[in-house]
């Protein structure tokens, strides 16, 4: 099944994925990483399809796509 994964002391809370993402499954975890920022993780039990908009979108390059 297709998922992401997340370099969450690399993101930089700019929220475009969340913004990115056809399917809505990424959100603001309301935690703070290494670098001080709110970071942004999936959605438990979301169906992500695989189709890498967030990765593209993300300019820290943090995000992997698995399918
Ligand atoms: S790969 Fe596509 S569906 Fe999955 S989280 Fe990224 S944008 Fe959303
Ligand atoms: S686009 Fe990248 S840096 Fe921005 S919030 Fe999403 S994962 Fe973090």
């Amino acid at each position: 099944m297709a998922h992401i994964k997340i370099s969450k002391d690399r993101c930089k809370g700019c929220m475009l994925c969340i913004e990115a993402c056809p399917r809505k499954i990424i959100k603001k975890s309301g935690k703070i990483n290494a670098r001080g920022v709110m970071y942004v993780e999936v959605k438990k039990g979301s169906a992500c399809t695989g189709c890498a908009m967030c990765a593209i979108m993300c300019p820290e390059s943090c995000i992997e796509v698995y399918r």
